[in-house]
C-alpha cells in the first residue's frame, strides 16, 4: 500500500498572482487607485477587484493624479512604493 505522505501534486494556487490580469477593476487614467481610507495604490499594490478589499475599503481609480489646492500644489503617489510612505506628495509654491 502507498500512502500519500510526501507526494507532491504539481497543481497551481487558485488564486494566480500574475501582473497581466486584474480582474474586473476598472482602469485608471492615472495607474493609481485610492481607498475609502485614504490609502493610495499603484496597480501591483491596491486590491484585484476579486480581493475583498476591493469592496470593503471602497477603491477606486483616481482620475487625475495631481492638482492644486490655493496655493500648494498635490500629487498622489503608490504610498507602497513612496520611499517616505507618502500617499501625497506636496509641493509648497
Ligand atoms: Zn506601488
Amino acid at each position: 500500500m502507498y500512502t500519500s505522505a510526501g507526494i507532491r501534486y504539481k497543481t497551481q494556487p487558485e488564486s494566480p498572482e500574475s501582473p497581466e490580469s486584474f480582474p474586473m477593476r476598472p482602469e485608471s487614467p492615472t495607474g493609481l487607485y485610492w481607498s475609502m481610507h485614504g490609502e493610495v495604490a499603484c496597480a501591483a499594490h491596491a486590491p484585484t477587484a476579486d480581493d475583498p478589499r476591493w469592496a470593503k475599503e471602497d477603491w477606486a481609480p483616481i482620475a487625475v493624479k495631481d492638482g492644486q489646492i490655493e496655493e500648494m500644489r498635490y500629487q498622489y503617489q503608490c504610498q507602497h512604493c513612496a520611499p517616505d510612505g507618502r500617499a501625497v506628495l506636496r509641493f509648497p509654491k
